[in-house]
């Protein structure tokens, strides 16, 4: 196993013990000292710590602060704390508890309990990352669209909403580009809905590509995609605009798609705009801009003129 366990005790020999309890055992390959809470919190933050054994009375930080400072910290608070205690303090245990210790061990201690303790909370600990990792993957599955993975349109509504109070709030510019595929219909009938989705995420890799830092992409529909560019004020989002349409534009596909040439039409809105004053008011207004561009014979970019 590849564990790594932190122990804390002003007192060598106990550190000690436990060391030989815990090294019959193939439970740990790592293995950290602390005389006080203070040098253990250093080691947490430095070191992978999967459990930490601390004591309760040490000159410095004590067990009880070192919690405190550990509790404080959301990198910290998954690893398991067990107190080591004297037997007749009941009061200490009840209080560890209660600052977020998750288990104690009575000193003088016998090897089996120690080893038991530790094993269970593990055990706890590897359940917990378990749910967790599975937690955020089914919160990044149900933010992203699986034939691009980029954001799907629920994503892009929640980001927009809170990019639109944002900027409202700062009063910064912002901007969204609506872009749709110039006849994909087209694409479909001649290629087959298959290559048809590989269209789909040559274009989205294209958009990904273009993505500066805080930039957010999303697959708003079938074949239309949206760019959301915070920061982001008319001139900046046309230069962007163009810069990708140039883009797809350029795209050579390959094997049975060799010869195909594909190009989008871009509509922008941007705010602060007298005509904006919600999300789904933004979006009209990249939408009407967007049919624009393709009444204008299409593969080109338009704007709504900001009031
Ligand atoms: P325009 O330039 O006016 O946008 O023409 P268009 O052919 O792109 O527009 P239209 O809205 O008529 O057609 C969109 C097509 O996109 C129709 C639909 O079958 C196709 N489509 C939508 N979603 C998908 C998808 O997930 N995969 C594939 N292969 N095709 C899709
Ligand atoms: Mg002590
Ligand atoms: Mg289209
Ligand atoms: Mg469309």
């Amino acid at each position: 196993m590849s564990h790594a366990i932190l122990i804390i005790d002003d007192t060598t020999s106990v550190r000690q013990q436990i060391l030989e309890t815990l090294q019959d055992t193939d439970l740990f390959s790592g293995y950290f000292q602390a005389g006080n809470g203070l040098e253990g919190l250093k080691i947490m933050l430095n070191e992978k710590i999967d459990i930490v054994l601390c004591d309760v009375e040490m000159p410095g930080m004590d067990g009880f602060k070192f919690l405190t400072m550990v509790n404080a910290r959301e990198d910290l608070q998954d690893i398991p704390v067990l107190l080591l205690t004297s037997h007749e303090a009941m009061e200490t245990k009840v209080k560890g508890l209660e600052q977020g210790a998750s288990d104690y061990v009575t000193k003088p201690f016998s090897p089996e309990e120690l080893l038991a303790r530790v094993k269970v909370h593990l055990k706890i600990k590897a359940l917990q990352d378990d749910l967790r990792a599975n937690n955020q993957l089914l919160q990044k599955l149900a933010q992203t669209d699986p034939l691009t993975e980029l954001h799907n349109r629920r994503h892009m509504m929640e980001t927009l909403e809170a990019e639109f109070d944002r900027s409202n709030r700062v009063a910064s510019p912002f901007a969204l580009l609506m872009i749709d595929l110039d006849h994909f219909k087209q694409v479909n009938d001649n290629y087959g809905h298959q290559l048809g989705d590989k269209v789909l995420q040559s274009i989205a890799w294209e958009i990904k590509g273009s993505l500066r830092q805080y930039d957010s992409a999303a697959r708003f529909g079938g074949e239309e995609f949206a760019l959301l560019l915070p920061e982001t004020a008319l001139k900046g989002a046309k230069l962007v605009a163009e810069r990708l349409r140039q883009s797809i534009n350029d795209i050579e596909f390959a094997g049975p798609l060799s010869g195909l040439k594909m190009t989008v039409s871009i509509g922008i809105a941007t705010i602060p705009s007298d005509n904006v004053r919600s999300v789904s008011d933004l979006i009209r207004l990249a939408d009407d801009a967007l049919y624009a561009a393709k009444r204008n014979g299409r593969n080109r970019v338009e704007n709504s003129i900001p009031a």
